[in-house]
């Protein structure tokens, strides 16, 4: 086996696929320090720049004074903090939904949500741009799954109709993460009252930044329904750790019953629940964060002047620069960053051939003056290298 795995390596080292972790010396904030030197980073998903805020890190300080650094159980055993508890009644509230339930990890929720909720003789339906943790909770759940092609309802109406599945589960991402985009969540939640069918929808870009007062997608979309469930990540727009889910208090209390990488894994430390908390308000009180942000997505839009690469449409802090072949994605990120500046260059498989990308994630914690800069180095990158 060690051979194997060796041989593997060297070849994606040929083809050139071989990911590198940067090493970073800093916090997650706009300007990072990585290789012993300074960069302006459009890199995280940071969206409101909350990472290292000041009053996230006293409040963690303080709550791991009062409750110390480890969970030492699971939730269902003696590690439910009352920290825990009342982050998930804010979250329910703040999203407006009956009950939540948190997660240490996104990608846990997905599993655990759809491996409880789907099985054999059901089926799930998923657009084919999904983050991979949704199709692994599919997987996972050893229900069919279904894909269709990126937000085509009519293709995912044809699967519904053919399906004779027990339980239907529509999957989606709400705001794609390497595209920037929405998915037509009210068509998908029309499909489920015609079909029967449930709408899980992962919330994990749109969460603190669409919405009122962030509250996320749905609600930018103006969706509610016992037919929803939904979920978003609190390592993005909320700055610190974990994953919720939210849908009605039965779908809860089961999940708390069922969810496998609920029931049998400890939860992240009751201090970083109390850190959400915090987190939580201050998305709630930052509508002038993201009025900043759209600012930027406007200046970004006016600075950039392209004729070969292009803007994706996106009114999301995920913007990606669509550049197409794989080597001009690389040497446009390369150019960036011998500039000082930081942004990833994605490739496939992550996205679909010939579509690589750079994708610029702006924050709240972005100047003006910072997107302006990485726009007029993408102008003059195109004029060298294009
Ligand atoms: C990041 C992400 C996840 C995983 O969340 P983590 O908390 O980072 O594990 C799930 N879904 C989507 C769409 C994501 O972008």
């Amino acid at each position: 086996m060690l051979a194997a795995l060796q041989k593997a390596l060297d070849q994606r080292a040929v083809d050139g696929l071989l990911r590198q972790r940067r090493l970073l010396d800093s916090p997650q904030a706009e300007t990072i320090a990585t290789n012993n030197q300074l960069y302006l980073s459009f890199c995280s998903n940071d969206y409101l720049g909350l990472a290292n805020h000041p009053h996230l890190i006293k409040t963690m300080q303080d709550a791991t004074g009062k409750a110390g650094v480890g969970s030492g159980a699971s939730n269902l055993i003696t590690g439910h903090h009352r920290y825990h508890d009342l982050l998930e009644k804010q979250l329910a509230q703040f999203v407006d939904m009956p009950a939540a339930l948190v997660f240490s990890t996104g990608y846990m929720a997905n599993i655990g949500v759809l491996g409880a909720l789907a099985g054999r003789g059901d089926a799930i339906f998923a657009d084919k741009l999904n983050h991979a943790c949704l199709n692994d909770g599919s997987y996972y759940s050893l229900a069919e799954f279904h894909r269709f092609a990126h937000n085509d309802v009519t293709a995912l109406e044809k699967l519904l109709k053919a399906s004779n599945a027990k339980r239907k589960i529509i999957a989606a991402d709400a705001v794609f993460s390497m595209d920037g985009d929405l998915a037509p969540l009210a068509e998908y939640l029309a499909l489920c009252e015609q079909y029967d069918a449930y709408l899980y929808v992962d919330d994990a870009h749109g969460f603190g930044v669409l919405g009122e007062h962030g509250q996320g997608s749905l609600n930018h979309l103006k969706l509610k329904s016992p037919r929803i469930i939904m979920m978003a990540t609190l390592g993005k727009a909320a700055g610190v750790a974990g994953a919720f889910v939210a849908g009605e208090q039965v779908v809860i209390d089961y999940l708390i019953q069922t969810a496998k990488s609920y029931v049998y894994s400890t939860p992240a430390p009751p201090a970083l629940s109390a850190t959400l908390s915090a987190s939580v308000e201050l998305i709630e009180q930052g509508d002038n964060l993201r009025t900043q942000l759209r600012l930027l997505m406007q200046t970004l839009k006016q600075h950039l002047k392209l004729s070969k690469w292009r803007l994706m449409p996106s009114e999301t802090a995920v913007q990606p620069l669509l550049v197409g072949s794989n080597h001009d994605a690389l040497k446009l990120s390369e150019y960036l960053q011998e500039k000082g500046i930081l942004v990833p260059a994605i490739r496939p498989p992550t996205v679909p051939k010939d579509t690589a990308r750079l994708r610029i994630s702006l924050s709240a914690g972005h100047t003006e003056a910072d997107v302006i800069q990485l726009a007029k180095l993408i102008n003059e990158a195109e004029r060298e290298l294009a």
